[in-house]
Formats: C-alpha cells, sequence, structure tokens
C-alpha cells in the first residue's frame, strides 16, 4: 500500500536494490541501539524527486519512507566541497536545479525550465575550466565516510522522532536535562570580562528561543538521532570519529539549505504568475529581504546546529569539525542563501519568462526539456 501512497504524492523511479540492502544494514545497526518496540516503524526506501525522509503511517503501520535521491543530492553537496575549482557557481547550479525540480512538481513549468537553463549554464561554465571533480584519494575516502554518517543521521533523525512518541514526557525530561547543561556551558565557559559578556548574550539568546517557540521534539530528534548515528557509523562502518561529527553536522546544514530553497521554491511559484513588470520587481525584491530562514526560523536552526555540536563534541577534538563547517558556509550556503536570490531579483523579467515559454523546444514537452537540462533522469 506505501507503494501506490508515494506513487500517487511524488514523482518516483525504483531505488536501487544495493543500495537497498545498505540502508537496511543502516537501519537494522540503528535499531540495535534503541529499545526493541514491535511498533518500530518499517524501511521503506524509494527514490522521488522530493528528496524526504519522513514517518508515514499507512492505515495501521508506520514507515520509515527514506528517499535515496536525497542521499544522491548530499554526495553532490560532498563532492562540491573538495571541488578542485568552481565550488561556488557549482554550489548555484546544484540550487537551481533542486528548485527547477520543485517548481516542475508544484505545477511552474516556465520558471522551472528557466532554471533548468540556469543549472545548465552555472556547470557549464565550471566545466570549461575542466573536471572539478578529480579528487585525491584521501578526499575521495572523506567524501564517501561523510555519506555513510549524513544517511544514517538522516534516518536516525526519523526513527528519533518516533522513539518521542512512545515516551514524550521521558524524551522531553531528558532533553531538558541536556540543554540546561549546554546553557551552563555556555554561562560558565568564560574566564575574561569580555569573554563573559559574550557568553553570556549567548546563553540568554538560547534562553529566548527556547521559551519562545517549541522545539523539544527536534532537539530531541537530532540529540538522540545524533548520538546513535555515530555510534553505528564508527562501530559499524569505521569512520574516524571526526568524521562521522562531520557528517552528521553537515547532513543538518544541507537539510536546512533544502528548507530554504523550499521556500523560494513556493515563492517562485506564486511570483511566476504575476505579469505586471513593477509588482513582479517589487515581489522578488520582498523574496531577497524575506530569504534568510526569517529571525525566528534563523534562531532555532542556530540552536539546534549549536546544541548538536555540542553534545557530538564530547567525542571528538573539534578542529577538523570546525574548518570542513567553515569551508561549507563559503563555498555553498552563503553563495545560495545570498547569492542566488539576488541574481534571479537582477535578471529575471515577466517578458523574459514569456519569451523563454514560446521557446520552441519547451513547448513540446516541458518536463522532457527540464528532466534534460537538470539530469534528473540519470
Ligand atoms: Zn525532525
Amino acid at each position: 500500500m506505501i507503494d501506490e501512497y508515494l506513487a500517487a504524492a511524488r514523482r518516483v523511479k525504483p531505488a536501487s536494490e544495493p543500495l537497498v540492502a545498505h540502508y537496511n544494514f543502516c537501519y537494522e545497526s540503528l535499531l540495535g541501539l534503541t529499545k526493541e518496540s514491535a511498533s518500530n516503524p518499517e524501511l521503506y526506501v524509494t527514490y522521488s524527486a522530493e528528496r524526504r525522509c519522513e514517518l508515514i503511517t499507512v492505515g495501521q503501520r508506520t514507515y520509515l519512507v527514506y528517499d535515496q535521491y536525497l542521499g544522491q543530492t548530499f554526495n553532490r553537496l560532498n563532492r562540491i566541497q573538495y571541488a578542485t575549482h568552481g565550488s561556488q557557481d557549482l554550489s548555484r547550479a546544484l540550487a537551481s536545479k533542486y528548485l527547477a525540480e520543485r517548481l516542475l512538481q508544484l505545477g511552474s513549468p516556465v520558471i522551472a525550465g528557466f532554471l533548468g537553463m540556469v543549472a545548465h549554464q552555472f556547470e557549464n561554465n565550471v566545466k570549461e575550466e575542466g573536471n572539478p571533480f578529480e579528487l585525491s584519494r584521501e578526499n575521495e575516502a572523506t567524501r564517501v565516510n561523510l555519506i555513510v554518517a549524513q544517511e544514517l543521521f538522516v534516518i536516525a533523525h526519523e526513527l528519533a522522532h518516533f522513539r518521542f512518541s512512545l515516551d514524550q514526557e521521558r524524551s522531553s525530561e531528558e532533553t531538558e536535562y541536556y540543554i540546561n547543561q549546554f546553557l551552563d556551558y555556555h554561562r560558565t565557559l568564560p574566564t575574561e570580562p569580555a569573554a563573559t559578556r559574550d557568553h553570556f548574550d549567548t546563553a540568554r539568546y538560547y534562553e529566548e528561543t527556547l521559551a519562545s517557540q517549541q522545539c523539544i521534539p527536534e532537539l530531541f530528534a537530532d540529540d538522540f538521532g545524533g548520538l546513535i548515528a555515530f555510534q553505528v557509523a564508527v562501530r559499524a562502518f569505521g569512520l574516524p570519529a571526526w568524521q562521522a561529527v562531520a557528517g552528521v553536522v553537515l547532513a543538518f546544514k544541507y537539510l536546512r539549505l533544502f528548507q530554504h530553497l523550499e521556500v523560494v521554491a513556493h515563492y517562485l511559484c506564486d511570483v511566476a504568475t504575476v505579469t505586471d513588470p513593477s509588482l513582479f520587481a517589487k515581489s522578488l525584491s520582498k523574496l531577497a529581504d524575506d530569504v534568510g530562514y526569517g529571525a525566528q526560523g534563523l534562531r532555532i536552526a542556530q540552536l539546534r546546529e549549536h546544541f548538536l555540536r555540542y553534545r557530538l563534541s564530547q567525542n571528538e577534538e573539534t578542529s577538523n569539525v570546525s574548518e570542513l563547517i567553515g569551508e561549507y558556509d563559503e563555498k555553498t550556503e552563503f553563495p545560495v542563501v545570498f547569492g542566488l536570490v539576488d541574481r534571479l531579483r537582477e535578471n529575471l523579467t515577466p517578458r523574459l519568462l514569456a519569451g523563454f515559454a514560446e521557446n520552441a523546444t519547451f513547448k513540446q514537452d516541458p518536463t522532457a526539456m527540464i528532466d534534460e537540462l537538470t539530469g534528473w533522469v540519470k
């Protein structure tokens, strides 16, 4: 029944069998670290343009649906971190491709087609200067390890949500206990007067965030999910501890990037119907202003990321992890979150979109054209 449900709800293609065996092994290993429960969700692996991992209940059964395309996209982001050149443009290409595929699903083929072309262009520019993905053996090994930890975390985070639902009271208490430790750490860490003020502010910033929004279930899912993913990555897959930590934290950041792109996709979907040029320009400016994560969203994202890093740092010295995450911000997050929308605002007009819709190849079959441009079929 889950097959029919997903086929109706998403654009799907069959999952790769050898990888399904790998995910089953990951899932069994994660389950081995949680309390046994007859009602544990069944893992179901799919491949869809949604790139989502989620708990879905159909009839009496709960499934943990893992989307292989999510892992594939993570893998691409990992490659970009180690690319020999053009990381920022490759990140913009990936973001444009993501938007193109989502807009196609949301029913905006024209703007999807435009973004498909943008993705293609960004990528071609980089490839003109040679293959950016010829990695050293060492970087290739790290990349392979990162994806293991990342996929484990994505699955473990959902499993943790399920566990939370079984005993909300105790799970909340557990999380609050660790959150208090985390706040204490920020309150007591500093020794110099200037630093004291900074750290006190950090703690207060998080206290306010916690008071203003119910985020305990997410904090629990990050914390518990992060810890079991870390343990399986190190014990069952033999990852060096720092790579297991870096994989988990990057996975969190990648998911946050996708959330951002979801917001942009829905926004562009609305803008696409505006034909008046000045209204169109105004809407795009508004998107550029709103587009960070919104003040509240940003606070929660920061709290979640720092709590996750704090909890995992007990396993590992953090300099390698911080370096990789700093590079990710430079190479991917900033160029996409702050750069891409600005470029769209500068270039996109109703006239350009209308001209694009008139294009002969586009008229034949927009879906096929966009799939070709974004490589969805590959
Ligand atoms: Zn969650």
